[in-house]
């Protein structure tokens, strides 16, 4: 059994943003607060006593709160169920939430040597002592096995994957503490549970469906896509920015190259956009937008979503 639950299905800067007058943010802010959701992560785990995180959000803590299954256990003083966290890409929000995990408890950072790269290469990241905190590089196109504190198996298989991306914003520019060539910025990951075969894509981040893309997730039971964008010039039309989904690494929803195109007729059983950015009008019930991405068979999830797979 593989359970999921989405922490956070925002994009960075969550819904709503704090510097943001949308007409999504302004709605979350008043009359809407069932818009309002936190930056990207996802928890999964085998046995429902171990939890992994796909990604660190920088909501992190209200995310925790909000998530019984992630509580300590009942009568230990210090304990968390969260075994590691494995980081698909080193953006703010998939990583800040790492500093609200310094508090001395045991797990495992599972990231690409890139993205671990940016991590050794910021000192602040160093209040994650390495005694406790592991930090474990994970390979294209290898897959491992995460494992509990203790290193017993935690069974789960996890594939990762070279996607079409690009490298954190903030990278733009600047010289790559793990160096410019090569792929390693933008993972996605197929994740197994290893007693049932039972399996999901997590792509939040993903500029480009390729065929090779396709061909993996055809036939998948789960799939969680990068939602970004409705259209690629959605932050320019709005006023909102000056970049282009694809400017910053996200494929749009619609159009003939986009999302909800590309995946349409690969059997996939269940499809959840990820990653959705408060500009994105198919937040909004009863949008056209909405009606055209649900009647594709897409969810547009809220936080707190579980599947069990
Ligand atoms: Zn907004």
């Amino acid at each position: 059994m593989l359970r999921v639950v989405v922490l956070g299905a925002a994009a960075g800067g969550g819904v709503p943003q704090w510097n943001c007058g949308c007409p999504v943010c302004r709605a979350a802010r008043s009359d809407h607060p069932a818009l309002r959701s936190t930056q990207a992560s996802v928890a999964i785990s085998a046995d429902g006593d171990h939890w992994f995180l796909i990604n660190a959000s920088p909501d992190l803590r209200q995310q925790l709160l909000a998530t019984p299954q992630l509580h300590p256990k009942a009568g230990l003083l210090r304990h968390s169920p969260i075994a590691g966290v494995i980081l698909t890409n080193g953006e703010i929000d998939a990583v800040a939430g790492l500093l609200s995990m310094r508090e001395g408890s045991p797990f495992t950072i599972y990231a690409h040597a890139k993205v671990l790269a940016i991590l050794k290469a910021n000192s602040i990241f160093n209040v994650l002592n390495e005694k406790n905190v592991r930090r474990e590089p994970i390979e294209l196109d290898r897959p491992f096995e995460p494992t509990l504190p203790d290193g017993a198996p935690s069974g789960i298989e996890v594939l990762p994957f070279t996607v079409p991306g690009k490298a954190a914003w903030y990278l733009e520019g600047k010289v790559h503490p793990g160096g410019s060539d090569g792929t390693g910025d933008t993972l996605g990951l197929r994740i197994r549970d290893k007693a049932s075969g039972k399996y999901l894509y997590f792509l939040a981040a993903c500029a480009e469906v390729t065929d090779d893309l396709k061909s993996r997730l055809a036939g998948a039971p789960l799939v969680l896509f990068d939602g970004t964008v409705w259209r690629d010039d959605e932050l320019i039309v709005a006023g909102l920015g000056t970049k282009t989904g694809q400017g910053m690494g996200h494929i749009a929803m619609s159009g003939e190259r986009g999302a909800i195109e590309a995946l349409a007729g690969l059997d996939i059983g269940q499809k959840l956009f990820l990653h959705i950015n408060n500009s994105n009008p198919a937040l909004l019930h009863g949008s056209a937008e909405r009606k055209i991405a649900e009647s594709a068979g897409w969810q547009i999830p809220s936080d707190g979503t579980e599947i069990v797979l």
